[in-house]
């Protein structure tokens, strides 16, 4: 820098360099009406939150901003308003909209899936939700988008990428449903039999860029395949994957809806058990023991019955569709009864982006308090991510990811579904 400076004096216009170089990152003041920093601490009343380089610097209580603020600080007033950490999703497919068409992953490249994904990033981050873990993409195209939000080129939420999901040759997560020549040019090259192969597939989808490993471990309710939803994965096969996964310092997070096949998953060692839809008291036992969350996705089964004989869904689809309604979140209601850890997680994607709050209400009629479903979708799914101490709370030093609405969630979870004013990393998405 010194050297620089120099150089620059050297050369005759060393003045408005130095000036420049003297004036102070800006500052940003957010009068709050409300706060509730952490929801395990409730309200707080007035409060003041400072932000400098995307991060907060200082939380103090009062509303005491100066009146005539030097040029590098910027006053935003939200001193009528509730304000909280930003929502956290464990399970979004931004790349992915609604839509029963399985044939048009012939007819889509991978490539538009960052277009629909920057479309749904930004109703994502508008709805509240300032981090998402992506679930599963076309491709590399959720590594492509998790960047463009990083870098503020893409107004959106922070993105933990899992990339494409391993999965059984021919399972939910493969392509099925089209002849044996078509499915194989669509494969993703993510398939895997055997531990050693598993083991093999892991490491490539961290060489590629994923942030968490992606496991359908068992049959699925979208996808052709006809071979139920109990578990696809042997295991060894699944340990492998989790054993492979840990010493690269990367989660499991395991799509899984078969009691049994939610029992093996947790026994393997797998970091989240999303949907969990048959969990019974033996599978829910093995994710206690092994500190397995689970991820209900709730809202997923909400969309996906709108469809039903409306002639949305191949036969093959609608039946699994029928076999899952009548015990949807009966695996929540046993997991809060038994201290297995619920984290916030919808499968948006499946029903429209932007709509992920409305899980709140659907975790409150299966038996969590309000306080417990704002703290699945902040203090616990920041932990469950092992980001504990960067996001899900409002205090020094944590990413300044932060929004703004009416009313008390911890008394009405459904003030989530209407958020007036989102800020990711410092920046107010707009
Ligand atoms: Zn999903």
């Amino acid at each position: 820098m010194i050297r620089h400076l120099m150089a620059i004096i050297a050369l005759g216009f060393a003045v408005p360099a130095l000036a420049a170089a003297e004036t102070p990152p800006p500052i940003t003041m957010i009068k709050v009406g409300n706060l509730i920093a952490d929801p395990a601490q409730g309200a707080t009343g007035p409060a003041t939150i400072i932000v400098q380089n995307g991060m907060i610097i200082d939380v103090s209580t009062g509303t005491n901003v100066p009146s005539a603020p030097e040029d590098h600080v910027t006053i935003i007033d939200m001193s009528d308003k509730t304000v909280m950490p930003g929502l956290i999703d464990l399970h979004v497919h931004l790349t992915g909209d609604p839509g029963g068409d399985f044939w048009k992953q012939t007819t889509e490249p991978d490539e538009w899936g960052v277009v629909v994904g920057a479309k749904n990033a930004l109703l994502t981050a508008k709805a509240g939700f300032t981090t998402v873990r992506e679930a599963g993409s076309s491709q590399y195209s959720a590594f492509s988008l998790r960047r463009g939000t990083a870098e503020g080129l893409v107004p959106g939420p922070r993105i933990i990428a899992a990339g494409p999901a391993l999965a059984i040759i021919g399972g939910h997560g493969d392509t099925t449903g089209f002849t044996e020549d078509i499915n194989a040019a669509l494969a993703s090259g993510y398939t895997c039999t055997g531990a050693n192969e598993c083991a093999a597939k892991v490491r490539k989808a961290s060489r590629a860029g994923s942030d968490i490993i992606k496991i359908t471990a068992t049959g699925g309710v979208l996808s052709q395949q006809g071979r139920g939803l109990e578990a696809h994965f042997t295991d060894a096969e699944m340990t492998a994957i989790a054993d492979t996964a840990h010493s690269l310092g990367l989660k499991v997070m395991a799509h899984a809806h078969g009691a049994r096949g939610i029992e093996a998953a947790a026994r393997a060692g797998i970091d989240t058990i999303d949907h969990g839809t048959f969990a019974d008291e033996a599978a829910l036992k093995a994710m206690k023991d092994n500190g397995s969350a689970l991820v209900p996705t709730l809202m997923a089964f909400q969309g996906v019955s709108d469809g039903l004989g409306k002639g949305v869904y191949t036969p093959v689809v609608e039946n699994k569709i029928r076999a899952t309604l009548d015990t949807v979140g009966k695996a929540v209601t046993m997991a809060k009864k038994m201290g297995v850890r619920i984290a916030f997680g919808t499968d948006a994607g499946v029903f429209d982006h932007g709509r992920n709050a409305e899980e709140f209400a659907l975790m409150v009629s299966h038996g969590m308090t309000p306080r417990e479903a704002v703290a699945s979708a902040t203090t616990v799914a920041a932990e469950v991510l092992g980001m504990e101490g960067q996001i899900g709370r409002i205090a020094n030093g944590y990413s300044a990811d932060l929004i703004a609405f009416d009313g008390n969630p911890l008394e009405d979870v459904t003030v989530l579904e209407e958020i007036d004013w989102v800020m990711v990393r410092g920046r107010v998405i707009d």
